[in-house]
């Protein structure tokens, strides 16, 4: 059966259960709370992992960069649309990864076709962990890159890969922060494996920027990222030296056909960037939060890292994780059901994003609402986990 049919059938289904959970009217109240409908709900499904959404400074500079720069560009980067602004967010990112040069895009979606842009191509292998994400794999296929998936944080596997390859280019594309398991790379086996074989290592830090720090000493030869998760904006980068940096810049069909991010995205993730050096608390306090949540939900749970905000909470169906995400918002809890093929099939979870905002009284709430429902349903989580 094709995809597409796979998704419709499945989203009548949901919608006839009355369990069909996306695109959901949010009305943001507060920094933790969200109106869904009349209800006030606690969101613990939000990308703002440092609870920066509304913080005034950010707020302020984008006002400013309106009022200076305007709502638009009124171009693509390379032909009208590279502000200072832009270059400034850039020169921020480049020394932030160390790196010589940067380039953003509108989105860290379109940034990962502007890295696969300057690295893919139709005679290059895209070895590629076997949980990377869909802009990832449409950025190879875009680029004509032969997709090889290996298995899931594996040096070895990936090692055994490149060596099938032989003489075959190829390159190899992760992800920091694994977004729908939480789970930290292990970057540098990784690392040392693509370094020997001589094949460039892309790294997406989408969820890693402003929760991980990269790792001192390594060979990665782009990192790649989105400006729309604990930077609260829009927006992605491709960090790298000065050379790449120029081939995207005249390589990358996001950069070249489609509009630069607009000023107030760029000030709102230059000024986020700022916030978060200068105040490590918060991703002190988000780790104490992941901490409490995870001690509060005991044992059992699939955790991976503490220093990773994401928290799956798997079930044996995809019905049953509708139904939970469905009494969680009954209870005043707001957490987004993932399903296939958004990760594989038979491994339906809620995923549960930790802010720093949230209150410890909100996560042990929420840690009993799981634990209700999984008494309700007789859910041996030990064996869960086993199948994981
Ligand atoms: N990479 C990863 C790993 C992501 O999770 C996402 C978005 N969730 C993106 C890239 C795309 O980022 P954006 O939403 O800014 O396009």
């Amino acid at each position: 059966m094709r995809l597409s049919q796979v998704v419709i059938e499945r989203l009548t289904a949901s919608r006839t259960a009355g369990l069909y959970p996306y695109n959901m009217p949010l009305e943001r109240v507060n920094r933790t709370h969200v109106r869904l409908n009349r209800d006030i709900l606690l969101m613990a499904s939000s990308y703002d992992y440092l609870s920066l959404i509304g913080d005034p400074r950010i707020e302020q500079a984008t006002i400013e960069a309106i009022r200076d720069h305007g709502t638009s560009t009124g171009g693509v980067r390379l032909l009208t649309g590279s502000t200072p602004a832009h270059r400034a967010l850039e020169a921020r990112l480049a020394a932030q990864y160390g790196t010589e040069d940067c380039v953003t895009f509108s989105s860290g979606y379109f940034a990962n076709i502007g890295a696969m842009a300057c690295w893919g191509a139709p005679n290059t292998l895209a070895h590629v962990d076997i949980l990377s994400h869909r802009s990832v794999l449409d950025a190879c296929t875009l680029a004509g890159s032969p997709i090889r998936r290996f298995r899931h944080n594996s040096a070895e596997d990936l090692r055994r890969r490149l060596a099938r390859a032989g003489d075959q280019s190829g390159i190899v594309f992760i992800e920091s922060l694994y977004s729908m398991d939480g789970d930290l790379a292990e970057i540098s086996d990784i690392d040392q494996v693509a370094s020997d074989a001589g094949a460039p290592l892309l790294v997406d830090d989408a969820h890693g920027l402003g929760i991980l720090d990269p790792p001192r000493d390594h060979h990665v030869t782009a990192w790649v990222g989105a400006l729309s998760k604990a930077v609260p904006s829009n927006g992605g980068f491709v960090a790298t030296d000065a050379e790449n940096a120029d081939r995207i810049r005249h390589l990358a069909g996001p950069y070249i056909f489609s509009a630069a991010a607009v000023p107030g995205a760029v000030a709102a993730a230059h000024t986020a960037l700022a916030v978060i050096a200068e105040e490590p608390w918060r991703r002190e306090r988000l780790r104490s939060n992941v901490r409490h949540l995870v001690v509060s939900l005991g044992h059992g749970f699939a955790f991976h890292d503490t220093r990773a905000p994401i928290v799956p909470v798997r079930y044996t169906s995809d019905e049953q994780t509708l139904r939970a995400a469905q009494s969680l918002r009954e209870a005043g809890l707001f957490v987004t059901p993932i399903v296939s093929p958004a990760v594989g099939p038979n491994q339906p979870r809620l995923r549960i994003c930790v802010n720093t905002a949230h209150r410890l009284e909100d996560l042990s709430r929420l840690a009993e609402a799981i634990l209700k429902f999984d008494r309700a349903e007789r859910i041996d989580r030990h064996s869960l986990s086993q199948t994981a």
